[in-house]
């Protein structure tokens, strides 16, 4: 990952609470091609899957959120165990964080940095 600003170690998953699924509102896309596998995973006929659990944004898919205290989390997050229950089966979006073309933007940093402990500025590494 040369073109970013900083490394990942992703051991600092495990303690952290699912930072990156939750906080402010937004969008978790997925292709129809990981949709239909959430829905495998979870054995929900696709069409109930579909309507319990995304929705529409233009011409893209996201999962929806729920409600956590004031802020959002991705309607898969397990509030209690502060985890991904679909960890396996998770969207590429989810699997590519940190690493998201809007954090090449160095104006975007100071929030990553201050929101994942897993992220170390590669200069802070040197
Ligand atoms: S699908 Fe899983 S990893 Fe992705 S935002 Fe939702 S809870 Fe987090």
């Amino acid at each position: 990952m040369k073109d970013f600003a900083f490394d990942f170690d992703s051991k600092a998953c495990a303690d952290c609470g699912g930072k990156c699924c939750t906080g402010e509102s937004g969008y978790i896309f997925a292709s129809i091609k990981e949709l239909e596998e959430i829905a495998d995973f979870l054995k929900i006929p696709f069409e109930d899957f579909l309507l319990r659990y995304v929705k529409k944004v233009g011409y893209r898919f996201s999962l929806i959120e729920q409600k956590m205290g004031t802020e959002y989390a991705c309607i898969f997050f397990d509030t209690q165990n502060k985890n991904c229950s679909i960890y396996d089966v998770r969207p590429k979006q989810c699997r590519d964080f940190p690493f998201w073309k809007a954090y090449l933007d160095p104006q975007n940093l100071p929030q990553l940095f201050k929101e994942c402990k897993g992220v170390k500025r590669r200069d802070d590494l040197e």
